[in-house]
């Protein structure tokens, strides 16, 4: 980690278009970085936000260093081309990459962070301070699209490639930003932003089901569907108390209602806060209850 420390210090002193964050720190007191950049240097988070972002969530499984190791020389190549069109991609959107999202498990080869905890599968529950600071990345930074890098062997029928490229396979993904990601290609960028923008925008508005388990190539169980979602769901003051941090860093609003906290579905967190709230979600911060009828 010092090397990389003092790899990033001197490809950011070489480059105007590059600024690196720490925004957070390991269980073992590891900084988190973020580097960021464009053309002709990075923006305010609000400005980058409400462009095109890209972002590369590099090796958050620890015993996977390929990942890493691309996003350091990509990060270098960024920051240093005079190639034509990377310039303009560069002015036209902001790269930014979490360049080692697992410190501690990259320098002890584990999987899981220092306390064994996969971050890949805390992105929901956010116990980790790992995957706290991956959250509020995409809070901050509205990411068009993200590349979560890892290492896997083939497992046939479905990944039979040296480099597989996958898109969000579960199902309460928008429809559009689902079918654009399975196409994607440079040539996509605008239909994907336009994908992800109406996603943000139409989410609080849509009807959907809603998915406790299945993928796109998995047929969800009937019982892991809820046909009719609830309207909202209520927490007592002392549930809301303990997740409180939790839903603001997934960007999931409330208010407060006779003696407890009311989270209502139609916003656009919609396709996350079952899977936060319910009882059915298997990766659930507290159990609220249903509420039907808004
Ligand atoms: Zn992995």
């Amino acid at each position: 980690m010092p090397e990389e420390a003092a790899f990033l210090g001197k490809v950011a002193a070489g480059s105007r278009r590059v600024k690196i964050d720490q925004i957070g720190s390991t269980v073992q007191g590891r900084p988190i970085q973020l580097v960021q950049i464009a053309e002709p240097g990075p923006r305010p988070a609000p400005a980058t936000a409400a462009g095109s972002v890209v972002l590369f969530i590099c090796s958050q499984h620890g015993d996977e260093p390929a990942g890493r190791e691309g996003c350091l020389s990509r990060i270098r190549d960024l920051a240093f081309s005079r190639d034509a069109e990377i310039v303009r991609m560069l002015r036209a959107t902001t790269a930014v990459f979490v360049p080692t999202a697992n410190p501690d498990g990259r320098v002890a080869d584990t999987r899981g962070n220092a306390n064994g905890v996969d971050i890949n599968r805390d992105h929901i529950a956010l116990e980790t301070p790992e995957a706290r600071a991956t959250a509020k990345v995409f809070k901050d930074y509205k990411p068009d699209i993200v590349h979560d890098l890892h290492e896997d062997g083939t497992t046939p029928p479905y990944y039979e490639k040296d480099v597989t490229w996958l898109w969000p396979r579960n199902l309460n993904v928008a429809d559009r930003v689902h079918d654009e990601s399975e196409k994607l290609s440079c040539e996509r960028r605008v239909q994907i932003e336009l994908a992800t923008t109406f996603s943000r925008n139409l989410e609080p508005l849509k009807r959907k089901l809603v998915y406790f388990g299945g993928a796109d190539n998995q047929a969800p169980k009937p019982e892991e569907v809820l046909n009719q979602p609830p309207c909202g769901y209520r927490l007592t003051s002392a549930q809301f108390a303990q997740v409180q941090q939790k839903l603001e860093l997934h960007d999931v609003h409330s208010w407060s209602t006779g003696g407890g906290r009311f989270v209502p579905l139609a916003q656009q967190a919609r396709g996350l806060i079952p899977l936060l709230l319910d009882a059915k979600g298997q990766y659930k911060i507290t159990t609220a209850e249903r509420v039907s009828t808004c």
